[in-house]
């Protein structure tokens, strides 16, 4: 850049109006001014001063760097600046940094020795505990030692004393690093620093051969039909020589598959390794809120053909077995001695898609719906740093609408890009964290029990009744008080408490960090965010509950909250439904299913696009149209017939054949299938749909 300036008519006047006015040129990092690089600079500098008319004399040279060795380092250090900025080398100083070890206020502590653990717990208060190991000689000394320089656990072992073991010596460490309370003025005992290293997860890798000897421990278990497993990408087995294909998961239910690719001549073989592949893994971490269609189709040659080695025994959704050739990976005729034998997912019409074999779900065009095992640095730091920051002492002034009380985290990484998501994706679960909290508390604080009194009474009488209701015909009675005692005894042990979804906003928008602190932080940010702290409580509600994840987390999955629809309950069964000895509850939980895995799914949901854009989630909201609609397109959907094929949509019809006990091959079934779906449609359009233009 400043070589940029020097030659750039528009910053010219800059330099004309500061001609004989440099007096400063500061070299941050330094050390890094190395070889030919350090020459430019030096050259750049000379070029620069000459620009401004001044003389290196007259300049103040400030080198700054954080990597500056012992005292040889110090001497050679100097030489280099004079030799950087040409200047004579008197005119260098080298000022160095050097910890400094506060001393300890050792009025009225005599010296113990290393305390136990239980001993340690009993202290309630920072302050006791600090005197506790204050006390002891082998901590001062440990405290003076590691000021000066690190030191390996073994060596912080002995200098507690004979016995200790790496576990205790780690947590003495631990108590002595404690964060002071808020309003103490020292550092703690013993700030330490760590510096932690993990190894991110590429994939998994094993060897098809049923019969590797490289197979040991749980790998012996029936369960694993293949050889050895790898955690680094390799080509052959270590211990057969066999081919080694990587470990695939379905996304929906997590079957293990071996992933292989089939050229014409059915020779299967590895598919190609890109280790480019891993270098983006944020985006794995949050697919679970990408759209089901949003899918791009790869252009892959036609040649050779992905398919999926089983790890099952044989089932409807498989080929037939085959041997291979377990280094080649060609496929054997007849019976063959040592050859690997396999069954492959089978490919199905219409499309020839895979479907997974035991969930049944087809796989996407773009191979979506199996993928590896793999675990990046994104998954390992939003696991490890809120667990390091709530152990960081809280900001001082911090106020309660401060998130984490203003605790704060400065990373440094090689990716940008990666940085500004990762940083996002923090607000974006902290948000999330506080959200499902407040509506857990919110929840719980309006809970209700059933009188006890009521279930004793029932249980009495339930008790009373059992043995002679046979004999006095009585017998649906008792079934209804059983089933009165059941139901209130699981709710006396699970007390349930509800709200309106506007009261929710309503209370949301009242809390400290939504009605202060999210609108004053993001108006800071971006000038068109949500500012009222309405909308932004309803948008934060939205991203809880507007889909109900597959395979993530959210207060519904985890059995925190669910969502009722008051319009549904009363809507009233089928004559169709009460034939199957269902009921109104049940036909309720029907509908419900349908919100929840169609509707709610495919967010076919009424959110303004103002909040949409704000959610973080990358989804389209879609209207629903009437099963007979002709009306397409990408953002509406039609209300599943036995004749969709969408992805997904199958699902439903999945569920009322289980329940119901349903046959797929018997007509009457399949036309009481397409009866109840369009009822359901009728309930729910009549009940809790709104019509806009484009659909419901
Ligand atoms: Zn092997
Ligand atoms: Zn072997
Ligand atoms: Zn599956």
């Amino acid at each position: 850049m400043l070589e940029y300036m020097l030659i750039r008519s528009v910053d010219q006047p800059i330099i004309d109006n500061s001609k004989g006015k440099l007096r400063w040129i500061v070299l941050d990092e330094a050390h890094t001014y190395l070889g030919s690089n350090a020459a430019e600079v030096s050259l750049l500098l000379r070029r620069v001063m000459q620009a401004f008319e001044v003389d290196a004399s007259n300049v103040h040279f400030v080198a700054t760097s954080a990597t500056i060795g012992g005292q040889e380092a110090v001497s050679h250090l100097r030489k280099y600046l004079a030799d950087l900025a040409g200047i004579p080398l008197e005119r260098v100083d080298v000022i160095g940094g050097r910890r400094v070890t506060p001393p300890l206020e050792m009025k009225g502590v005599t010296d113990k020795a290393l305390p136990t653990a239980s001993e340690l717990e009993a202290l309630t208060d920072y302050e006791s505990r600090r005197h506790r190991l204050m006390a002891v000689p082998a901590i001062r000394s440990l405290r003076n030692e590691l000021t000066l320089k690190p030191m390996p656990l073994r060596a912080i072992r002995e200098r507690l004393g004979a016995g200790v073991s790496n576990h205790e010596a780690l947590e003495i460490l631990d108590v002595c690093s404690e964060s002071t309370p808020k309003d103490w003025k020292e550092q703690p005992l013993l700030p330490l620093r760590g510096h932690f290293f993990m190894r991110t997860q590429p994939g998994v890798w094993a060897c098809w051969n049923e019969q590797c000897c490289g197979r040991t421990d749980q790998l012996l278990s029936k369960a694993w039909p293949f050889g050895a497993v790898f955690f680094q990408h390799r080509e052959r087995c270590l211990h057969c020589d066999s081919l080694v294909l990587e470990v695939v998961l379905c996304r929906d239910c997590g079957e293990v598959y071996l992933s292989a690719e089939e050229n014409d001549k059915q020779k299967l073989s590895s598919i190609p390794w890109k280790q480019s592949t891993i270098i983006d893994d944020f985006d794995v971490e949050i697919e679970d809120d990408v759209d089901e269609e949003d899918e791009k189709i790869e252009s892959r040659s036609t040649a050779k053909l992905r398919q999926l080695v089983c790890s099952r025994p044989a089932n409807e959704y498989m080929d037939c077995e085959s041997g291979y050739d377990r280094n080649t990976g060609e496929i054997l005729g007849g019976v063959n001695e040592g050859a690997v034998r396999i069954r492959l997912a089978r490919r199905h019409d219409p499309d020839h898609r895979i479907r997974c074999v035991t969930c049944g779900e087809p796989d996407s065009q773009a191979y979506q719906q199996f993928r590896s095992v793999r675990v990046g640095a994104p998954f390992y730091l939003g696991v490890a740093i809120p667990t390091l920051l709530s152990h960081a002492p809280g900001k001082e002034k911090a106020t309660a609408a401060l998130p984490y009380e203003g605790r704060q985290l400065i990373t440094f990484t090689d990716s940008r890009q990666g940085t500004a998501r990762f940083a996002a994706r923090m607000e974006f679960e902290a948000e999330r964290n506080f959200v499902r909290s407040f509506v857990y508390h919110k929840l719980w604080s309006l809970s209700r029990r059933d009188k006890p009194v009521d279930i004793d009474k029932l249980r009495d009488e339930v008790l009373k009744l059992r043995p002679v209701a046979a004999s006095i015909g009585l017998e649906s009675l008792l079934q209804e008080k059983e089933e009165a005692l059941n139901r209130a005894e699981t709710s006396a042990n699970a007390p349930k408490g509800s709200i309106g979804w506007n009261e929710l906003i309503e209370a949301l928008s009242k809390t400290d960090p939504v009605a202060y602190f999210l609108p004053e932080s993001t108006r800071a940010r971006y000038s068109q965010a949500l500012s009222d702290s309405k909308k932004i409580s309803e948008m934060l509600l939205l991203r809880e509950f507007v889909r109900r994840p597959r395979t993530g987390n959210s207060l519904e999955t985890l059995g925190l909250a669910s969502i009722h629809f008051n319009k549904l309950e009363t809507a009233n069964p089928p004559e169709d439904w009460r034939r199957k000895g269902q009921n109104q509850e049940s036909w309720y939980l029907f509908l419900k299913v349908c919100v929840d895995y169609f509707l709610r799914t495919n967010y076919c949901v009424r959110i303004a696009d103002d909040t949409r854009r704000w959610m973080g989630l990358r989804f389209q909201t879609r209207y629903v149209q009437s099963p007979d609609s002709e009306r397409g397109g990408a953002v509406t959907r039609t209300w599943p017939t036995l004749r969709t094929n969408r992805r997904g949509d199958q699902r439903l019809f999945t569920f009322l054949r289980l329940v119901l006990n349903l046959k797929p091959q018997a007509s009457d079934d399949q036309l009481l299938l397409e009866r109840l779906m369009r009822d359901a449609w009728k309930a729910i359009y009549s009940k809790i749909l709104v019509e806009e233009q484009r659909g419901y």
